[in-house]
């Protein structure tokens, strides 16, 4: 954060809350999903980006409302349309991990203009190629509820049950 010598107890404590106590599950389709399949998990999980995971769970890509939009409009035949190409793609995500700090990752959406980041943990491939796991969904919700829950409990943070 920007360095003050003396931090507040609120942003002392805003600061030792890290993603891993408030993000969400995460809502995937596999890679050889259609555009379709993806809009209609969209629909079904109720969520505004989905994450692109092999069969083994390794992060691919990112979906996200307007990117199905996009290709929709364009008059595509979303059936046909495999998932990879509309989204966007590794090593361009932007991710966060559980023990990072909320106020980072926040700093993230804002700075990289998304709605959500994929919570991450390394796994270990055979051939020594860095990979990742998704294990949540950090989104603009859930930065929002932490700010009416740390105002309504008078800064007195706890971990509330995952959505
Ligand atoms: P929308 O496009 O529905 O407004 P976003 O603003 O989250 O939703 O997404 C904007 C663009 O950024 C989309 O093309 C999407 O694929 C991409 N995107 C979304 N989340 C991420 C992320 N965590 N890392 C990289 N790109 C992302």
């Amino acid at each position: 954060y920007s360095g003050r010598s003396v931090p507040n107890p609120f942003t002392e404590k805003l600061m030792s809350i890290k993603v891993g106590d408030v993000h969400s599950l995460p809502k995937v389709v596999v890679d050889t999903a259609t555009a379709y399949d993806a809009v209609v998990t969209m629909f079904t999980e109720d969520v505004g980006t989905l994450f692109v995971v092999t069969s083994e769970g390794r992060l691919e890509g990112v979906v996200s409302r307007k990117d199905l939009l996009k290709v929709a409009i364009g008059g595509s035949d979303l059936h046909k349309l495999p998932i990879g190409i509309v989204m966007t793609r590794m090593p361009n995500i932007i991710t966060t991990t559980p023990e990072e700090s909320v106020f980072k990752a926040a700093q993230k959406l804002i700075a990289h203009e998304v709605d959500a980041l994929p919570v991450v943990k390394p796994m270990n491939e055979e051939d020594g190629t860095e990979s990742w796991q998704v294990v949540g969904r950090l989104t603009k919700t859930n930065i929002t509820r932490l700010f009416v829950e740390l105002v309504q409990g008078g800064g007195d943070f706890h971990i509330p049950g995952k959505l």
